[in-house]
C-alpha cells in the first residue's frame, strides 16, 4: 500500500523522537528540565527547523522551543497570529526511556502480540476494528510508546515541512511551541508567556482521531492545618484536644459520594489526598475539582464552614485552611473568544473529518496557558492507551490531525487580526 508523503513524514519523525529518552521525573523540583533527553529532543528541533530554511526561533534552557514561521499572504493583509503547543516529554508511569517502537504495516484485525507477556486485545481496544489495513505503531511490551506526546511534536514538525516547502497554502504567522516536564503537572512553572504573540495556541496532545477538548476541571488544593491543645495523657479528660482527631471528623464529614472514586463525567470531587501529623498539630492536603468555577469556590467554602464547625466541636482546638487555585477550566478562556473554536469546527468539515467533544477531568498545559492569557484549547494526536505498554498510535490519525491543523491556519488566514 502506497503512503502519502505527509504521513511518511510523520511516521518517520514519531519514530526518530520516541527513541530518544526523554521520560520526566515529577520528583526532581530544583532543575528543568528534569532529564537532559528533553533539551535533546528539543535541540534537534531546534535544528530541524533551522535546515527548513526558519530563522525565527527563541530556545530556552529551561525547556522550551517557540518556532515562528513567518505569513506568506500578500503585504497588508493582517491576520492573527496562530500557535500550536506540543510537549516532548513522556511519563514515567511505566518505563518511558529505551523505547524499541515497532511498525504494522497493514493490521490485520486480531489480537496485535508485543512480547511472550503482554498484547494488546481487540477486547480492551474495539477502536482497532477501525484500522485494518492501516499502518499502526507499538511497543515492544516493555516501555511506553511515547505518543503522549511525540505524536504531537511529529505532527507539528511535519506541517511545518510541509508549511515552508508549499507556498499554494497560504497562511499567517504561524508559532510553534514544544514544552517540557508536561507530565509532571510542573511544566508552564517557568514558560514566559511573553514568547509568544498567538491569539490562541491549540495543543495537539489529544487521544483517538477526531477528538477535541475545550474544558478541563478548575482546581484547587486546599491546606488544612488542625492544632490541639496537648495535655498529659493521664489527666487529659476535659482539657486536651486531639488534632488528629479533629481531622478525622473532618475528613469523615466530607460527602462519600463526590470523591474522585465514586464520580465521572461532569461531576466534581473532594479528595483527601495526604495527611501527617500528631495530637498536637495535624496537617492535611485536600485536591478540589469542578467544572465550574463558581462550584469550585462553593467547594472551598464548604471546607471554611466544615473547618468553624470542627472549632465548635472540639472546643480550644484550632482549624486553619489555605487555599490555592491551581488551575482553571481553560473554557473560561476558549469561549470568550468563539472563533477559536469554530476555527476547529470549521476546518473539521472542509477536511470531511468528524469531531466530537469530550471534557477532560484534569488539566493541562493548555489549562495554565489559558489562564497566562492564552486560549488553548486540544486537538488529537491519534494515540491509545497513553502512558502505558500498551500504547497504540495510528499512522492515519495523525497524519489526519496535521492535516486538520493544516485547515485551522488555512482558516486563520481568511480572518482579520
Ligand atoms: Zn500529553
Amino acid at each position: 500500500m502506497t503512503r502519502s508523503p505527509l504521513s511518511q513524514n510523520i511516521l518517520n519523525r514519531f519514530l526518530k523522537y520516541v527513541a530518544i529518552d526523554t521520560m520526566s521525573d515529577p520528583h526532581i523540583t530544583d532543575h528543568r528540565p528534569t532529564s537532559d533527553g528533553q533539551i535533546e529532543l528539543l535541540r534537534l528541533l531546534e535544528s530541524e527547523l533551522r535546515a527548513l530554511g526558519i530563522g525565527d526561533i527563541v530556545f530556552d534552557p529551561k525547556g522550551y522551543l517557540v518556532a515562528r514561521i513567518p505569513s506568506n499572504l500578500p503585504k497588508g493583509k493582517s491576520v492573527p497570529t496562530i500557535g500550536f503547543m506540543a510537549h516532548v516529554d513522556v511519563a514515567d508511569d511505566v518505563a518511558g526511556n529505551g523505547v524499541k517502537a515497532r511498525v504494522i504495516d497493514s493490521y490485520d484485525g486480531k489480537d496485535i502480540v508485543l512480547n511472550r507477556e503482554y498484547s494488546i486485545t481487540k477486547d480492551d481496544n474495539p477502536l482497532l476494528a477501525g484500522y485494518v489495513g492501516q499502518q499502526l505503531v507499538v511497543t515492544d511490551g516493555t516501555t511506553l510508546l511515547g505518543g503522549d506526546d511525540k505524536a504531537g511534536v511529529a505532527i507539528l514538525m511535519a506541517l511545518a515541512e510541509r508549511l515552508v516547502a508549499n507556498d499554494a497554502i497560504g497562511h499567517g504567522e504561524v508559532e510553534l511551541v514544544f514544552t517540557s516536564d508536561e507530565e509532571t503537572g510542573s511544566g508552564m512553572d517557568a514558560f514566559d508567556v511573553g514568547m509568544l504573540r498567538s491569539r490562541c495556541c491549540y495543543t495537539i496532545d489529544g487521544g483517538e482521531r477526531g477528538e477535541i477538548e475545550a474544558e478541563c476541571f478548575n482546581a484547587a488544593t486546599v491546606e488544612v492545618d488542625f492544632q490541639g491543645i496537648p495535655y498529659h495523657l493521664g489527666a487529659a479528660r476535659g482539657r486536651m484536644v486531639n488534632s488528629v482527631s479533629m481531622a478525622v471528623s473532618f475528613i469523615a464529614s466530607l460527602p462519600r459520594s463526590e470523591s474522585p472514586e465514586a464520580t465521572d463525567g461532569r461531576y466534581g470531587y473532594y479528595c483527601a489526598e495526604e495527611i501527617k501529623g500528631s495530637s498536637i498539630h495535624t496537617h492535611a492536603i485536600f485536591y478540589l475539582r469542578d467544572f465550574e468555577l463558581e462550584g469550585l469556590e462553593r467547594r472551598i467554602d464548604v471546607l471554611r464552614s466544615l473547618a468553624a464547625t470542627t472549632e465548635k466541636l472540639f472546643s480550644g482546638g484550632k482549624v486553619e485552611v489555605n487555599s490555592k487555585i491551581v488551575y482553571q477550566n481553560m473554557y473560561e478562556a476558549i469561549k470568550k473568544d468563539p472563533a477559536i473554536m469554530e476555527a476547529i469546527w470549521k476546518a473539521g468539515e472542509k477536511l470531511g473529518v468528524k469531531l466530537h467533544e469530550k471534557i477532560i477531568r484534569g488539566g493541562t498545559d493548555g489549562a495554565r496557558l489559558a489562564q497566562m492569557g492564552i486560549p488553548a484549547p486540544n486537538i488529537f494526536t491519534g494515540s491509545h492507551n497513553l502512558h502505558s505498554r500498551f500504547e497504540w498510535v495510528a499512522v492515519g490519525a495523525m497524519e489526519e490531525s496535521a492535516l486538520l491543523v493544516e485547515q485551522i491556519i488555512a482558516h486563520w488566514a481568511g480572518v482579520d487580526a
